[in-house]
């Protein structure tokens, strides 16, 4: 079961499998939402079993220190995300389009810094974890990110965002560290066949958005509009 915590900028997820989950750990100051959200869903925090951050920013790893002192969980963090979180910083964001622009000031903020229980490459089970989902790197809004598919659904970090007007909708996600790499991520995810895909930021959509920016001739990324919403 897959539980939505809405964080000031962002979303965490609470996985109920086996052993409880949280994917992702909020912005700064999140910390009372993610635990009161524990709190309904009846998980006492000495039972989170892991931590998983789909990406190493502020707003995704914010509160993933705090967390793991409160709790005891692990946190589990690909790779080449490391340096993102044992410096605390988001490291450049570039925007992709004039409210990536206008917002980047706001959501550009520190957070504790920390290091990773869990740093993995691709492979890695979290099994012994409860967590059965498939781990699979999508490069690109950071070099680290990852997505998580469970079934027909998918935890895909700031792959893409929802949209802040349209239910249902994807829209490219405000900032991307290497926009050949995200693009990649997103015919690889597209391929997956997914039902429903769940982004860091605003609401879910259906899989058949992922490839909304992919040409089908080329499979290349189209021309990003300015259409904001
Ligand atoms: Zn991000």
């Amino acid at each position: 079961m897959l539980i939505r915590i809405q964080g000031a900028i962002s979303n965490c997820f609470l996985l109920r499998s086996e052993r409880p989950v949280l994917v992702d750990a909020g912005a700064p100051g999140d910390l009372h939402r993610i635990l009161a959200a524990l709190r309904r869903a009846g998980i006492t925090p000495a039972r989170l079993a892991l931590i998983l951050l789909t990406h190493g920013h502020s707003d995704h790893a914010g509160c993933a220190a705090e967390l793991r002192r409160r709790t005891g969980a692990k946190i589990a963090l690909h790779v080449a995300d490391a340096p993102l979180v044992r410096t605390g910083r988001n490291g450049v964001l570039a925007a992709q389009d004039p409210l990536g622009r206008l917002i980047r000031p706001f959501v550009d903020e520190p957070f504790e810094a920390f290091e990773p229980d869990l740093l993995f490459h691709e492979g890695l089970s979290f099994e012994p974890y409860g967590l059965t989902a498939r781990i699979l790197p999508t490069p690109g809004h950071t070099p680290g990110s990852v997505s998580l598919l469970l079934g027909g659904e998918a935890l895909i970090g700031d792959v893409l965002r929802g949209s802040l007007v349209w239910p249902n909708r994807a829209r490219p996600s405000f900032f991307c560290h290497d926009p050949a790499a995200n693009t990649r991520s997103l015919i690889r995810l597209s391929r997956e066949g997914l039902l429903r895909c769940h982004p860091g930021q605003f609401g879910s959509f259906p899989g058949t958005q992922l490839g909304r920016y992919l040409d089908p001739a080329s499979g290349r990324l189209l021309e990003l509009s300015e259409e904001t919403a």
